[in-house]
């Protein structure tokens, strides 16, 4: 990028769900230099910068509108990798897909992976991803043992727990508000097997899914629940819990074999015939409240045999990616995902109300999941000693303000309950609510780093203007 002007640069962006658009410059820097090039040329012509990973946040997180955007999908390359270690350092555009099949076959994993394999390095720092593992393991802040970055000011800076330990905590769910990612350095998790042993179980209320999540995450390395929305009365919050172990040595017979990336790979057709690539069309039709509610229903009468079953890591984390372009059957309003997190003893009360609501008001969620969770020390953190409950809408021209009253409702509800948000997810949180689940002290404090390291405001999102106004 020599010579950077803005012409020819001009691009419709969009947020994952299809539900957000913004026209924005977008670059695609190649290396460290061009991400400080970019900086130069905002600040020429008045503009702010947002990184954009692979665009997968639900909501605004990387667009910015009448703004330049850094695509940074081609800062991709593993930089080193070492297999004795674990140890793996990687640009920020290096996708979760890229990284996993790069250390898998040699008996690793990443110690957390966001529910598609889709993202960036850079974006799931930036967010701070959790996994199904998060009352485990954490965010996967906990297992970066370094990074650089670039901030607006042209500093680069690096840093680590001990070094630069403020911006560390706080770059990492920072939203991409301080400094641009440009190298990271984690710690994988060594696995035995390529197979992970997955019990499933149904739950036939709220409580017994939430208490199901509470008693038996201690018992495995990942827990995770399929939550019915679209059913109220004593079926309100039913669903299927999900429970994973690792397998330990010699558990699985023939590991070189599980381990190969072959055996890992999701397949690109069903039962071998019907291509995955066109199924997003044939869900299009069910995407309403009824047609979900048969779908839902069916899926929750074959769930209820518990049964215990191996399965390969990327079917088991990735579930989501196995019908690509599934957002697409949202039609053409796309969907919004709300997740909550609430504290293990306010979360079923707040959430019956909340499910309660939805239903009344006639705006289900088709797709709830819920996880078991634990409290981290990022700045911005998003998680709490409970559960969070993520919540899909579907968002049509004549439901959107309704959606938006309602998600607004959902908000105040969290709060009286003590709960948290999480910023790449929500669509509606105001700077009220942000307020309210971060503290006035947190605030001032993001407000102290951003002033130090982006002292003249170039970093700017939309979501940023959304929440931070
Ligand atoms: C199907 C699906 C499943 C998901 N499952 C989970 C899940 O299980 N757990 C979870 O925690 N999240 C989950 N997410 C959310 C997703 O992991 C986050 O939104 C993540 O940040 C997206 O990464 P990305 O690379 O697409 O980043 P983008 O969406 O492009 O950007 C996200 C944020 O990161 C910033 N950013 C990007 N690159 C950099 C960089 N190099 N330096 C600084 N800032 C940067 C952007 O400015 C923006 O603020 C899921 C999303 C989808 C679509």
């Amino acid at each position: 990028m020599t010579t950077l002007t803005l012409q020819n640069h001009f691009v419709s962006l969009e947020n994952f769900g299809h539900s957000l658009r913004a026209p924005a410059y977008v670059f695609k820097p190649k290396c460290d230099e061009d991400i400080a090039e970019a900086f130069r040329l905002a600040e020429k012509m008045g503009l702010t910068v947002t990184a954009r990973g692979a665009g997968r946040s639900y909501n605004d997180a990387s667009l910015n509108g009448g703004g330049i955007v850094l695509d940074l999908s081609e800062m991709n390359r593993i930089v080193s990798w070492d297999p004795q270690t674990g140890r793996v350092t990687a640009e920020p555009g290096v996708t979760l897909q890229k990284l996993w099949q790069h250390i898998e076959p040699e008996g690793w994993w990443p110690p957390v992976v966001s529910g598609t394999m889709l993202t960036t390095l850079g974006g799931c720092l930036a967010a701070n991803v959790h996994g199904k593992n998060n009352f485990k393991m954490g965010p996967i802040g906990e297992h970066v043992i370094e990074f650089t970055a670039r901030l607006p000011s042209g500093a680069q800076v690096t840093c680590s727990p001990k070094k630069n330990a403020d911006l560390f905590y706080s770059m990492i769910s920072g939203l991409g508000m301080l400094g641009i990612f440009t190298s990271i350095t984690l710690q994988m998790k060594p696995i035995q097997s390529g197979l992970l042993e997955v019990s499933a179980r149904p739950s036939h209320d709220l409580h017994e899914h939430l208490t199901d999540l509470l008693d038996n995450a201690p018992n495995y390395d990942y827990i995770v629940g399929w939550l019915d929305a679209t059913t109220g009365g004593r079926g309100l919050g039913r669903g299927q819990i999900h429970a994973a172990r690792y397998l330990h040595e010699g558990e699985d017979p023939n590991p070189q074999k599980t381990l190969q990336l072959k055996n890992q790979v999701l397949p690109a057709r069903i039962m071998g015939v019907f291509p995955k690539s066109i199924v997003y069309v044939f869900m299009g039709p069910f995407m309403n409240n009824l047609g979900t509610w048969a779908v839902n229903t069916g899926k929750y009468i074959t769930s209820l045999p518990r049964h215990t079953f191996r399965q390969s890591h990327a079917a088991f984390h990735f579930l989501l990616d196995y019908i690509p372009n599934w957002e697409l059957a949202y039609g053409r309003g796309g969907l919004i995902e709300y997740q909550s997190f609430l504290p293990k003893e306010t979360a079923e009360a707040a959430w019956t109300e909340l499910l309660g609501l939805s239903l009344r008001r006639g705006l289900p969620s088709y797709l709830g999941v819920t996880k078991r969770h634990r409290p981290d020390k990022f700045l911005l953190s998003h998680a709490v000693d409970g559960f969070s409950l993520a919540l899909d809408f579907k968002v049509t021209n004549g439901n959107r303000a309704k959606l938006s009253q309602m998600l607004q409702d959902f908000d105040r509800i969290v709060l009286q309950a003590g709960g948290r948000f999480y910023f790449v997810k929500n669509s509606e949180t105001t700077p009220e609510s942000t307020v309210g689940f971060l503290g006035a002290k947190t605030l001032a404090e993001f407000k102290k780093l951003k002033k130090r390291c982006d002292p003249d405001g170039l970093l700017e999102s939309n979501l940023y203007r959304r929440v931070f106004a």
